[in-house]
């Protein structure tokens, strides 16, 4: 089959000599967005992202441009821009490479959308492990900064802003934005109840717009190309370039750049497929939150519709692989692990469920679980589903449910086996 293009927009120049330093980004036409944008009305922007019918890239998809639509009129209170870069979904590897390899697409897109919804201060939460990231983000934001893209009187043009670079403390629940707003406050990162959203009351109860990297990475393009180049990538309600980072059993993991809609088919195509002598068994659209899929769907689009449509997704477009040599019990337990490791336990279905979903897990993997098990799983996944403050434990339900879904079989064999029929100490079924 022929290959599907790649829209290579924000990963260009990623293979390109020192294209994290500023020289390189201004060589491939990096800030020229900028000095087009300084001339617009701010609101002509927010129109401009609106039409555009860029959705937020951090996994809800939420009309970008609507948001920023959301902040009540100007008033007495300041309005703050907030980078999401605190990415930690399993599975999710694109906004850390995206600022590694062109941290100034995302500082420059910061400068517009800060523009463009009138904030005068910036931040961008960052993960903390990711050590080698801040210190790119700070040296381009200094790099920014010398050559008077940051600071008092941009361009000449009377608009000032500030940016900060912020380290969280390595918590998941900190990509959550509102408790990435309490972190960012100096406090313990656990979510707020919304509404408000933080549009209306968000940083220090002030309006706030929280975007993700690769959404605001995104505007400078927009801004430079039009919206109709934009929006004439993609299908219909789901438009636009991004980033699909592959992981697991494929032969070239890695992130590759095309439009919304492409099929998982297209894209292992490009990845060289799944590693020799092995078939597809199960993959995650938009990492461990979002409901797996099976070979079945291999030609459903990679867009919001399309994903709903089968009951999953999108998500981050976290796509991870799985071979026929996986146990999905045992996978399904290792991300429950995670959920419940990483639950901030301010609320109470999360904290307790995502531990006794551990333990049955634990029972049903060594095999000594039994159907009651299964019954008594999926009842507490619909006992948590809805019931939290925040989408974590929605999140921690979904490989389960998915999984039972579409491998119930897998499950009985555990308990009939009397052990993990890939594990071949344990295995008898397949002896
Ligand atoms: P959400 O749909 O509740 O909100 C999405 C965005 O829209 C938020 O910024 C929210 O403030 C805004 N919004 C929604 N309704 C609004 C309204 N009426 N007025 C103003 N603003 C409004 O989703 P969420 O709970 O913020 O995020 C869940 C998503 O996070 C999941 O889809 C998951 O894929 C993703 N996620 C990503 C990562 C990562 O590492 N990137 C990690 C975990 C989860």
């Amino acid at each position: 089959m022929t290959n599907p293009p790649l829209t290579p927009v924000l990963t260009a120049n990623w293979g390109q000599k020192a294209s994290w330093t500023l020289p390189a980004y201004l060589d491939q036409g990096g800030y020229r967005a900028l000095y087009t944008a300084v001339t617009m009305d701010p609101d002509e922007i927010v129109n401009l992202v609106k039409e555009s019918g860029l959705r937020g890239r951090g996994g809800a998809g939420f009309p970008t441009g609507m948001k920023w639509g959301f902040l009540p009129p100007p008033g007495d209170k300041p309005r703050y821009l907030v980078v999401n870069a605190d990415e930690s979904e399993p599975g999710t590897c694109k906004d850390i490479p995206l600022m590694m390899a062109s941290p100034h697409t995302l500082v420059e897109g910061v400068i517009i959308s800060a523009y463009a919804i009138r904030a005068r201060q910036a931040f961008i939460y960052v993960r903390g492990e990711v050590l080698h990231v801040i210190r790119r983000l700070q040296q381009a934001v200094r790099e920014a900064y010398e050559a008077g893209y940051l600071g008092r009187n941009i361009l000449g043009t009377g608009f000032d802003l500030d940016v900060v670079v912020h380290a969280g403390a390595g918590a998941y629940i900190c990509g959550e934005e509102t408790a990435l707003l309490d972190s960012l406050e100096g406090r313990r990162g656990q979510p707020r109840l919304r509404p408000p959203f933080p549009a209306v009351a968000g940083l220090y109860a002030s309006p706030t717009v929280i975007n993700n990297v690769e959404s605001i990475a995104s505007v400078p393009g927009i801004v430079k190309r039009g919206a109709e180049w934009f929006s004439s990538m993609g299908t219909e309600k789901s438009k636009g370039h991004v980033i699909y980072s592959l992981s697991g059993h494929v032969r070239r993991p890695g992130q590759y750049e095309g439009p919304l809609g492409i099929t998982l088919r297209e894209l292992l195509d490009l990845a060289g497929g799944i590693r020799p002598g092995h078939e597809l068994k199960f993959w995650t659209p938009g990492g461990s939150s979002t409901p797996m899929l099976t070979k079945e769907h291999l030609d459903v689009p990679l867009d919001y519709e399309g994903m709903m449509s089968v009951g999953s997704m999108l998500g981050t477009r976290a796509l991870q692989i799985f071979d026929d040599t996986t146990c999905v019990v045992r996978a399904v337990l290792r991300w429950t692990e995670f959920y419940k490791h990483e639950s901030c336990g301010k609320c109470t279905p999360c904290r307790e469920g995502t531990w006794w979903l551990v333990q049955i897990l634990q029972r049903l993997e060594r095999g000594e679980g039994s159907e009651d098990d299964l019954e008594l799983l999926l009842d507490l996944c619909d006992n948590i589903g809805g019931r939290s403050f925040c989408a974590l434990a929605d999140g921690a339900i979904a490989p389960i449910k998915s999984s039972i879904q579409h491998f119930r079989d897998e499950y009985i064999q555990h308990f009939e086996n009397g052990g993990c029929p890939f594990d071949p100490m344990a295995a008898t079924l397949f002896a």
